[in-house]
């Protein structure tokens, strides 16, 4: 099963994903390849492949992506061979990726469950960014004025969640899937 979060950046994807992640254990992360810098920390904690925009080329020129972008004047892709070790694992896949990459993946699988996650509004999406200091004034201004755009893509999803409180987005998301999965057993997780 193909699970994708959208959200404007800043929302809280990563922090959820997280929390997912903890709590069905049957799903696993996909990293994806950038050729943005790392934050601090991400590196260790393995969010991303690293690398050049050399090495990015290649990897397109190879028909290496399953889907790709290009956002914030960075790069950013899925392998195809993320899939395929999902597929050949049995276990399901958590992409965190942008919206068009969440409609191409929908396109290609009809059957994935895409999710966007919205901020309560966009003063409080603002004050997640400043408080994350990870971006400068200009990174922090191009991520706002995109997430104006990327909520008008949310009709395009099967659910729309707010994240408001986390804890409750969290579990809201972690029924969605289940639901999905038709799990039943509420013993199968944690
Ligand atoms: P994204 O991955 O969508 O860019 P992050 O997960 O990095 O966003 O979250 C952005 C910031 O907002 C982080 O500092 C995080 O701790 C904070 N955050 C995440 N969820 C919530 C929430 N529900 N309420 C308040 N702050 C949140
Ligand atoms: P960030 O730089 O904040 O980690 O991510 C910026 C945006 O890129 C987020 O919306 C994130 O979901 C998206 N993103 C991350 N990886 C991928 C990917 O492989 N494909 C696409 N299409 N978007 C991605």
């Amino acid at each position: 099963m193909l699970i994708v979060i959208s959200a404007p950046s800043g929302t809280g994807k990563t922090t959820i994903c997280k929390g997912l992640l903890f709590s069905i254990p049957t799903l696993k992360f996909s990293v994806s390849y950038t050729t943005r810098k790392p934050r601090s920390g991400e590196v260790e904690k393995g969010e991303y492949k690293f690398i050049t925009r050399d090495k990015f080329q290649k990897m397109i020129e190879n028909d290496m992506f399953i889907e790709w972008v290009q956002l914030f004047g960075d790069y950013y892709g899925t392998a195809k061979k993320t899939l395929e070790d999902a597929k050949n694992g049995n276990y399901d896949l958590l992409l965190d990726i942008d919206v068009v990459g969440g409609r191409k993946i929908k396109e290609l699988f009809p059957d994935a469950l895409l999710i966007f996650l919205t901020p309560p509004s966009i003063e409080e999406l603002k004050k997640r960014l400043i408080l994350r200091k990870t971006e400068n004034k200009e990174a922090l201004d191009k991520r706002l004025a995109k997430a104006k755009e990327e909520n008008k893509q949310a009709k395009y999803y099967d659910y729309i969640v707010v994240n408001d409180k986390q804890e409750k987005a969290i579990e809201e998301i972690k029924n969605i899937i289940l639901k999905k999965k038709g799990v039943l057993d509420i013993r199968n997780v944690v």
